[in-house]
């Protein structure tokens, strides 16, 4: 097995998380007008399968949304959001009139450019872009006032990446900026992904950084997620390095960050999410598999860490 057939694998699992985002959309647990654009074959998914993307979706926008409205809406924010895939956060955001300086996404060539593709062909997500749409070395990036779509391996974050956003896409090191990895670092080698980690911790005065991504590796159903991953060549080579909440935390306390939580989607479910949407999405469909579920939401975690240097943004985070 080599290494390009598994990133192969890893860039499919992109189409995996946008069809269970479509999936939850058509059975209305969540709305967004523009995931559909990215699915080539649509597919229904089981009740906790929707459940879970609807808790995961919903803890991560939380999230993401107090960082942009901390501090008031004229503070310079930025987002880059790691292996961003076809994510349709940005669109939403815009289609809402949210306020951002920059939001940077970043995915291997191969599915940026498919990004592209998608994004040139509907009038709808160009127009939240805006008029003022470049596109870069060879149909793979996109450059625009608050938009900057990059190609590359993350991997090499210090060496080829943020150089490149910094030099030539207005990336800034001095305002807050918000660091996203929904489902990424996580089939990264720890050693590469924590170079990033520990980048951001030493390089970027206010920062937060939001991970989801599974854990617990070693129980039945760990090992089971684990193999019917191998079977698709797919490796989470993050899980035995943080394979639980206190090693999510500890990823981040251990390098010096101000502060880290991290809570598994059972207790995003049950502690951060209003209870009336909890109500309304129970109506949806019927999950006769409740353990199943708990079992399921036990595998996942939302992990956030935050660092301050500079005492003028702690009001940022500070909630
Ligand atoms: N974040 C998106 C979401 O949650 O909908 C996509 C998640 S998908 C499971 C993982 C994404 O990370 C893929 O699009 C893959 O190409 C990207 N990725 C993984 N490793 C990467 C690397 N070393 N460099 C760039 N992108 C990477």
């Amino acid at each position: 097995i080599n290494s390009s057939s598994q990133d192969n694998a890893i860039r499919g699992t992109n189409d995996d998380a946008v069809t269970s985002k479509l999936s939850a959309v058509n059975t209305g647990y969540i709305q967004d007008k523009y995931v559909k654009y990215f699915v080539r074959r649509p597919s229904k998914r089981p009740p906790i399968i929707n459940r879970g993307t609807y808790v995961r979706n919903t803890g991560l926008d939380t999230l993401i949304m107090k960082f942009l409205e901390g501090g008031g809406e004229n503070v310079k924010k930025q987002i880059v959001s790691f292996g961003a895939g076809s994510d349709t956060r940005y669109f939403n955001f815009k289609e809402t009139s949210r306020k951002f300086y920059k939001y940077f996404e970043i995915d291997y060539p191969e599915v940026t450019s498919k990004k592209i593709a998608v994004i040139q062909k509907h009038k709808d997500l160009s127009d939240l872009i805006g008029n003022e749409i470049q596109i870069g070395k060879g149909g793979t990036e996109i450059y625009a006032s608050d938009y900057c779509l990059i190609s590359g391996d993350l991997r090499e974050w210090e060496e080829n990446i943020v150089s490149h956003l910094e030099e030539h896409h207005g990336f800034d090191r001095s305002i807050p900026t918000l660091f996203l990895s929904e489902c990424v670092l996580i089939y990264m080698d720890p050693i590469d992904s924590n170079k990033i980690v520990q980048w951001v911790g030493e390089n970027m005065i206010a920062a937060i950084f939001i991970v989801y991504e599974q854990i617990l590796p070693n129980d039945a159903f760990g090992s089971v997620m684990l193999q019917n991953l191998r079977f698709r060549n797919i490796e989470l080579r993050g899980i035995h390095a943080y394979p639980d909440l206190q090693s999510q935390k500890d990823r981040y306390l251990s390098r010096g960050w101000t502060r880290a939580e991290a809570v598994d989607i059972n207790e995003v479910h049950d502690n951060y999410i209003d209870p009336g949407e909890i109500s309304r999405i129970s109506k949806l469909e019927f999950l006769d598999e409740l353990e199943e579920w708990r079992l399921l939401a036990s595998h996942y975690c939302i992990a956030w860490a935050y660092i301050i240097k500079d005492i003028t943004t702690k009001s940022l985070f500070d909630h």
